[in-house]
């Protein structure tokens, strides 16, 4: 059965969720969420996860969701009422896949790499899947996902047919069952004979090991593809400060666009071991490259002034929620302002946040302050975004999470 919602599971039974009078109204300009606080009636007994169907309080059909105990209490998959229409999961990953290959991703030489399902921009809120080289790593971050996750691993095999190599599922940090309940990642299909955890994809033409298993998030960070490249092109004879480096994503591509020399620093050992496979992978030398396993804001405070021209600084989200938000500003202005001072004049420093709660301009108020503390001279070239493949639904400026300045340094 390949339909998302079964014929039988659609009928008068089927859990309906009724809203407060006038709260239908940013479903209707087709906003992904339903908030507990919009809901007057919950009909039935919803477990979550399920499909429930959502109507205005007046009684008509708004849309079809996955319920889930929460502030998010609906995640919407369609705002058509016909609930018949087969191939559902296959309809849906084909129109996201066949955004990669216009956009010229899925199907190029020097890239076979990208996320291909990136939630509520494609349409399927709670469903991250990263394809890596005929690999999909699923993330599931919603209860409704995580149960479907057999049907989209079979809607996966339909969509890339036989080119597909294994499906796996990681959502075991990020599907949000109450504790107590275990998660185990692991395959959900596999093509005869594959048996890797790990595997060396092409990103712009460079190497890189990728490990769903035991790395973080799926295993690569797809999101700074367009900005590494943007590193490349104005790395040459420079020496490079790549902080936070994960597995060396800016560093290789540095390298690439003839840097003199990379330093690549992680809190991360395990990250490092990777940044040390994929500097060799990609034909360079431990004279053009050093790995650091410290922390990036005790390093950047001890580095001599000017030693470095070129400065990447790509900390994980200092503010996981709006609670959390005064004090990550002030931590993205304290490692900024240390970078800033220490850039070498006419240098370049790329910083990043990848804090959905700090927006754009939360984000370059708190790089302007850091630089109005340095006293130095800064210009800001480019404002640096998340690629088209971590697509934002424009109902949904939520989905927007990354972005960055390129500045210069006098
Ligand atoms: N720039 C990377 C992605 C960075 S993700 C890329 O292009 O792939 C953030 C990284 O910061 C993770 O690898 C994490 O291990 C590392 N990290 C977190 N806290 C840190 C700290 N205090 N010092 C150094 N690294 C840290």
């Amino acid at each position: 059965m390949k339909s998302f919602i079964r014929k039988d599971t659609v009928s008068k039974t089927m859990d309906r969720i009724i809203l407060k009078p006038r709260r239908e109204e940013s479903i209707l300009r087709y906003h992904p969420w339903v908030f507990s606080g919009a809901i007057a009636q919950i009909v039935g007994h919803p477990a979550e996860g399920d499909l429930v169907s959502v109507a205005s309080a007046d009684g008509k059909f708004l849309a079809y969701g996955h319920y889930q105990i929460g502030s998010i209490a609906v995640r919407i998959l369609s705002f058509e009422e016909d609930p018949t229409k087969p191939d559902f999961w296959t309809l849906m990953l084909s129109r996201a896949l066949k955004l990669r290959e216009a956009m010229g991703l899925a199907g190029s030489d020097e890239t076979n790499c990208y996320r291909l399902v990136h939630g509520e921009g494609d349409g399927l809120p709670g469903l991250i899947v990263d394809y890596y080289d005929g690999v999909c790593v699923l993330q599931a971050h919603s209860v409704g996902m995580f149960r479907a996750k057999n049907a989209i691993a079979e809607a996966l095999r339909e969509v890339y047919g036989g080119s597909l190599k294994a499906v796996y599922d990681k959502s075991s940090g990020t599907a949000p069952f109450k504790a107590g309940l275990e998660l185990i990642d692991g395959y959900l299909w596999k093509a005869p004979g594959f048996d890797a955890d790990e595997s060396v994809v092409l990103e712009g033409g460079n190497k890189f090991l990728v490990n769903w298993n035991e790395g973080q998030k799926t295993g690569f960070f797809l999101d700074q593809r367009e900005n590494r490249a943007r590193v490349g092109k104005l790395a040459r004879g420079r020496n490079v400060l790549n902080l936070f480096c994960y597995t060396g994503g800016f560093s290789i591509y540095a390298l690439a666009g003839g840097a003199k020399h990379v330093d690549s620093v992680d809190s991360s050992a395990r990250a490092m071991a990777m940044v040390d496979r994929n500097v060799e992978l990609n034909g360079f030398t431990s004279e053009q490259h050093t790995s650091y396993c410290a922390d990036a804001i005790d390093f950047v405070k001890n580095v001599p002034d000017g030693a470095y021209d070129l400065m990447i600084v790509d900390p994980p989200a200092f503010a996981k929620h709006r609670g959390a938000l005064k004090n990550a500003l002030r931590a993205y202005q304290r490692l900024n302002a240390a970078a800033i001072a220490k850039v070498a004049p006419g240098g370049f420093v790329f910083t990043f946040s990848c804090s959905q709660v700090v927006d754009k301009e939360a984000f370059a108020l708190a790089v302007f302050s850091a630089a109005a503390e340095t006293g130095r001279s800064v210009r800001i070239l480019d404002r640096l975004n998340q690629p088209g493949d971590h697509s934002v639904n424009i109902y949904h400026p939520e989905g927007e999470y990354l972005k960055g300045l390129l500045l210069y340094v006098e």
